[in-house]
């Protein structure tokens, strides 16, 4: 079931970076394991999979343990100060980040144990009242503000796409992501990587592709729904 699933999920991938001339090493997937038991992460371990995201961090911290060291674990949920101590000696990237406070408490907890934290910016492209992100225009000024904390490295941006069975509704809000993106990268702003797009999920990963998504976050389509 989860072989297959992922099988087809990658044949997804695979056609999509056909379609828009892409490497498939270009883009990572990242199986989105929130809510689903050790037992069915571990099929995907086993099958190759290396990169999970959780949105809980009471969940990497709960799941770390029983996943060998080469295991990355990705934070991709909002993210409370009071919950940085659970991911920080354990999460590979923070995707997440949507506020000057949490980008400077996640500055402090890192230097506190010596390490670089990888964060990208979440930008809520779409302007939903219900999402959390900076607003697209802000994104530039937001990065220039944080760039310069130590114990964090920005690596690019994130999105989370309205939800919708019409996955092209949201080729826009991914077109516009990219744009930014480049934008941004352009600027050469000390301390910034920009070189990672974090957008597509299982509705609509192939679209967030063809508009240049670097990570493809995906759960229900390789670990089935979530009660
Ligand atoms: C749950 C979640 C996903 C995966 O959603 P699916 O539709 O199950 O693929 C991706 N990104 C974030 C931030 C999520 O919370």
């Amino acid at each position: 079931m989860l072989k297959e699933n992922l099988q087809e999920v990658e044949g997804r991938i695979a056609d999509a970076c056909a379609r828009s001339g892409r490497k498939r090493d270009e883009v990572l997937l990242v199986a989105v394991s929130k809510t689903k038991p050790v037992e069915l992460i571990r099929e995907a371990y086993e099958e190759g999979i290396r990169d999970f995201g959780e949105n809980h961090p009471q969940e990497i911290r709960e799941k770390y343990p029983s996943f060998p060291p080469d295991t990355r674990w990705h934070m991709i949920g909002h993210l409370q100060t009071n919950k940085i101590k659970y991911i920080i000696e354990r999460a590979c990237m923070v995707h997440s980040v949507d506020s000057i406070h949490l980008a400077g408490a996640l500055s402090q907890a890192a230097l506190g144990k010596g390490l670089v934290m990888p964060v990208l910016a979440e930008v809520n492209m779409a302007k939903e009242d219900s999402k959390y992100g900076v607003m697209p225009e802000d994104a530039e000024d937001f990065i220039r503000q944080i760039a310069a904390l130590e114990g964090i490295r920005v690596e690019g941006l994130m999105t989370i796409a309205p939800y919708t069975d019409q996955a092209e509704d949201n080729r826009i809000y991914f077109r516009e992501m990219k744009k930014l993106f480049v934008d941004i990268k352009g600027k050469n702003i000390d301390n910034v990587n920009m070189c990672h797009l974090s957008m597509g999920m299982t509705g609509d990963f192939e679209v967030a592709i063809e508009e240049g998504a670097t990570m493809v976050r995906v759960g229900t389509g390789i670990f089935g729904a979530r009660s």
